[in-house]
């Protein structure tokens, strides 16, 4: 299965929020001219013939502001038409507009933001205000047609929380995404708020049964994004796969990296856009040798993890960035990645064992009523959807 071609687009590393585990910069911080974007797709038309997604990331993406869109989306959709390109939206929604929104929504824009609960967790992670303003931006997004979906950070103090947050995002019918804190690699106390490999394995089981338990009326996308794994033996989000060659960050400046976790950080810097650098040229860069090192050093050590076609050693960034772009392991949230990996794989051996095969998907013959859901019926959902 080919991966997808996915390219990050930071129109600024600008951020006006100040979350406690964040990177962000001040508000104010450059933003991408339209002319870089103008190079971007110059790039990009020789450098992919395939679909490409474009997610416009940050930073906070929504101050570049309502003429950024208006004439980059527009240029993008018309410079790379043969491409068929696909946008998406990460931000934190506090300067939407309907200005902006009816913009995003002339070009189907799917919008992820971030909430990570009720007022009260999300404000003591994420800083006073925050949640009014997220909110206040999610209803202009969905009056004016928008999805939106969150994603939800657990820090090693939220996740004492799971229950109130899971039922935060089930009583409020949001679809629930899980972002695990990672630990800060721009603060003195970098664990003060990441959330620990072993946490992060109990959380995924945790949110295995809720998404079991709420089979139909609620949806948790880790949940089913894990199962899609270990039911098509390949990874459908980008940690599962060899992100390296498919996936690109263009920050503010027209500077090419491997990933947006990356922008920002000089030593990453694979080229600018305005070279418009080859693939060749791209895998000659530092960050690229790298990156195809680790990929190596992957395949040697998770060679006999029973896991490896569908983990694929997790996130380059998780397992280099914190080490100084050295490799010395793979990505440290591996503990976790197993604990969840291997209860799929039994509960499905069980359930499998255990059913008839029209009582896998959950359908009980005869009674014309739904036996009790499983990773079956998960699977068999996140698959149809896809
Ligand atoms: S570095 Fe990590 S977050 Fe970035 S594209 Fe690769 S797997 Fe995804
Ligand atoms: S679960 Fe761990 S050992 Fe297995 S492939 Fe993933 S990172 Fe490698």
């Amino acid at each position: 299965m080919k991966n997808a071609f996915h390219i990050m687009l930071i129109p600024t590393l600008g951020c006006p929020s100040k979350c406690s585990y964040c990177w962000s910069s001040e508000e104010g911080s450059p933003v991408m001219s339209i002319e870089t974007v103008q190079e971007v797709i110059n790039w990009l038309k020789d450098l992919q013939k395939n679909r490409i997604t474009f997610t416009f990331h940050g930073g906070e993406p929504l101050l570049a502001g309502a003429d950024f869109y208006r004439n980059a989306l527009p240029l993008i959709s018309n410079g790379l038409k043969d491409q068929n390109p696909e946008f998406a939206m990460q931000t934190n929604l506090w300067r939407m507009t309907p200005e902006i929104a009816k913009i995003l929504a002339g070009y189907h824009v799917p919008i992820g933001s971030s909430i990570d609960g009720p007022e009260d967790i999300n404000d003591s992670q994420r800083g006073d205000g925050y949640f009014s303003k997220t909110m206040a931006g999610y209803r202009i997004a969905k009056d004016n047609g928008l999805t939106v979906r969150f994603i939800c950070t657990f820090t090693c103090e939220s996740v004492k929380s799971r229950e109130e947050i899971v039922d935060f995002f089930y009583r409020n019918r949001f679809v629930l995404k899980l972002h695990p804190a990672l630990p800060s690699l721009r603060s003195e106390n970098p664990k003060q708020w990441a959330l620990d490999p072993e946490e992060y394995g109990d959380l995924l089981v945790y949110l295995l049964d809720k998404a079991i338990e709420h089979h139909g009326d609620m949806e948790i996308m880790n949940i089913n994004d894990l199962c899609r794994c270990v039911f098509t033996r390949h990874g459908s989000v980008c940690t599962y796969v060899d992100c390296m060659g498919s996936t690109f960050a263009v920050g503010p400046d027209g500077t090419i990296y491997p990933c947006y976790r990356f922008v920002g950080m000089p030593e990453y810097a694979m080229g600018n856009v305005r070279d418009h650098p080859t693939p060749e040229d791209l895998a000659r860069s530092g960050p690229g040798k790298l990156l195809a090192r680790y990929k190596e050093y992957v395949d040697k050590e998770c060679g006999k993890c029973s896991h490896i076609r569908y983990c694929r050693g997790g996130c380059p960034y998780n397992a280099i960035a914190p080490t100084g772009g050295e490799i010395k392991g793979v990505d440290p949230h591996c503990i976790a990645y197993k604990r969840i990996f291997d209860e799929i794989n039994e509960r499905l051996d069980r359930e499998m064992f255990e059913s008839s095969p029209m009582e896998m998907t959950g359908f009980q013959p005869g009674h014309g009523k739904r036996k009790k859901p499983g990773v079956m019926a998960l699977m068999h959902k996140s698959v149809s959807d896809y």
